[in-house]
């Protein structure tokens, strides 16, 4: 299953996808994980996208396609995958479908987790994440059972540098102008599908799956 997660930022992208990782065996591409592993390595792709995350803005898009045209040419990809958080512009959508191409491969579905603007800035300043595993957390939402902790591995959790009000702000207004118009683009090719990402975190997972137990079956 070659599937696309789309929706805003805290829409719930990446806690969904790590349920998807479980049940269906496919590898989860996060380009925003992608660009903090390379922030904290110090790499060149690391310097090139810390400036962008800081501000809440994109990071350009021939840097964005080409991390992301190297990961889907590995081969744990030739299972299927899912992306999450990417594409984020009508040409990171249209450089995707020419990798594609050349791979050989097509979306099977395009799913977004679609959560009103005025739930996304308390969903991230609360977001906490795990050092050692990267499980997500939230203070409220889906709170760690010993503070601060991660309940799989004990490590510490920490919240992210762009996880504030100011640069939420930012995000979303990225968002609206850039990635909204996904909607459309994957409307029109007819692979779109969206759920209620108000909904708790378990439901907004069996509703996912239930779009993909109708498209396996
Ligand atoms: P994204 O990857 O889309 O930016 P995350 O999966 O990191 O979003 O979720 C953002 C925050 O909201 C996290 O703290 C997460 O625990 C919390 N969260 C995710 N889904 C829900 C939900 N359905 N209801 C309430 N909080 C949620
Ligand atoms: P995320 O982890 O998806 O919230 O992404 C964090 C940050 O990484 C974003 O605010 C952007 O600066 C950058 N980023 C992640 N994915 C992309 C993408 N597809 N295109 C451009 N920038 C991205």
């Amino acid at each position: 299953m070659q599937l696309l997660l789309m929706g805003p930022p805290g829409a719930g992208k990446g806690t969904q996808a790590v349920k998807l990782v479980e049940k269906y065996k496919i590898p989860q591409i996060s380009t925003g994980d992608m660009f903090r592993a390379a922030v904290k390595e110090g790499t060149e792709l690391g310097k090139k996208a810390k400036a962008c995350m800081d501000a809440g803005t994109l990071v350009p898009d021939e840097v964005t396609v080409g991390i992301v045209r190297e990961r889907l040419a590995k081969d744990d990809c030739k299972g299927g995958f899912i992306l999450d958080g990417f594409p984020r512009t009508v040409e990171q959508a249209k450089a995707l479908e020419k990798i594609l191409d050349e791979l050989n491969l097509k979306l099977t579905k395009v799913l977004n987790i679609r959560v009103p603007a005025e739930f996304l800035i308390e969903r991230a300043v609360g977001r906490r994440i795990c050092k050692g595993c990267g499980a997500t957390y939230h203070v409220k939402f889906n709170a760690p059972k010993v503070e601060d902790t991660c309940d799989n591995c004990g490590g510490k959790l920490y919240q992210r540098a762009d996880d504030t009000e100011e640069t939420m702000k930012k995000r979303l207004s990225v968002y609206e102008e850039s990635t909204r118009p996904l909607i459309e683009y994957y409307e029109k090719v007819g692979l779109y599908t969206e759920v209620d990402g108000r909904q708790p975190i378990e439901k907004v997972t069996e509703e996912l799956e239930n779009v993909l137990n109708s498209v396996e079956g």
